[in-house]
């Protein structure tokens, strides 16, 4: 009877989940526009079709304001940051394009990721201003100009010179502060991309300086009614989604809206993680009925 009772709750925990739309807030990054990723947007947008999903924000990274802000794979390449933009313009007219192909199949929003360093918020406003993107993922991947989302080498210049892992941290969630103020995005991208390089995240998270912050940064959240970016590409690389499990239950209880973000970089990245995302999710009992992220009005 105990086993039948049991079968009768994933029997219906399944059908619930079979119920969940499949959308992603921060993805659609694709080798056509984006150094480090693969293949066609037309093959990402498809392959997205493919799985069932019923809205998705394709959302690239934006050029970088100048040279010194390239990735570094764009800076070995020598792409320089006048290509880097032009790119990104025809990036807008392409997505314009397959979202009007395949309107019918997908809902797709056309939208783009920040960055965050000295002039970038300019830049961008300048951007929404020139492209009229749906809406923003607002993100951070640099501290004090050095990448901290690249590879372990970078991460540790960035400890070295900011001056401790503490102060990294402590100026990460600072810029994303000074960031979320400035533009508002409607999804905050990987909150805690900052721990991708340190293993001991967790016990640093517990920093009372650190975690005073992360409180202040998801209440600007709260109040703004700002999407959180449930992003699925942390299980690849950091063991867990981001935001990491502390600061997932510390927004959920602030009423946060969490929503997936796959974060996709290629066909094969498209959808993965998501049913360990969603469970997850539903273990912590956060709602599944996604709100879509508020639209730029533009005039
Ligand atoms: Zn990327
Ligand atoms: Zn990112």
């Amino acid at each position: 009877m105990a086993s039948g009772a049991s079968a009768n709750n994933v029997a219906s925990a399944n059908k619930a989940a079979t119920n969940i739309q499949k959308v992603s807030v921060h993805g659609g990054h694709s080798g056509q526009f984006c150094h480090h990723a693969k293949d066609s947007l037309e093959d990402v947008i498809k392959a997205y079709i493919d799985q069932g999903f019923t809205w998705v924000g394709i959302t690239e990274h934006m050029a970088p304001l100048s040279d010194a802000f390239r990735y570094p794979d764009e800076a070995e390449d020598q792409q320089s940051a006048a290509f880097l933009r032009e790119q990104f313009f025809s990036y807008f007219d392409e997505c314009q394009k397959l979202k009007n192909k395949y309107s019918d199949q997908i809902e797709i929003f056309s939208a783009f990721e920040t960055e965050t360093y000295e002039g970038a918020q300019a830049f961008v406003n300048h951007l929404v201003e020139e492209l009229k993107p749906d809406y923003l993922v607002g993100s951070v991947h640099h501290v004090n100009s050095i990448c901290i989302d690249y590879d372990e080498g970078h991460f540790r210049q960035a400890v070295t010179t900011t001056g401790s892992l503490e102060a990294l941290y402590l100026d990460y969630f600072d810029a994303q502060f000074e960031m979320l103020q400035a533009l508002e995005p409607a999804v905050v991208g990987h909150f805690d991309l900052i721990r991708k390089f340190d293993p001991d995240y967790l016990h640093t998270l517990q920093n009372k300086k650190i975690w005073q912050r992360v409180k202040r940064n998801l209440d600007f959240i709260a109040r703004k009614n700002l999407i959180l970016d449930f992003n699925l590409r942390g299980f690849d690389k950091a063991s867990e989604q981001y935001p990491s499990m502390p600061v997932l239950k510390e927004a959920l209880a602030m009423g946060i809206a969490v929503v997936p973000g796959d974060d996709s970089h290629g066909v094969a990245s498209v959808g993965r993680n998501y049913d360990r995302g969603i469970e997850i999710l539903r273990s912590l009992g956060a709602s599944t009925d996604w709100p879509k992220p508020v639209l730029f009005n533009h005039t």
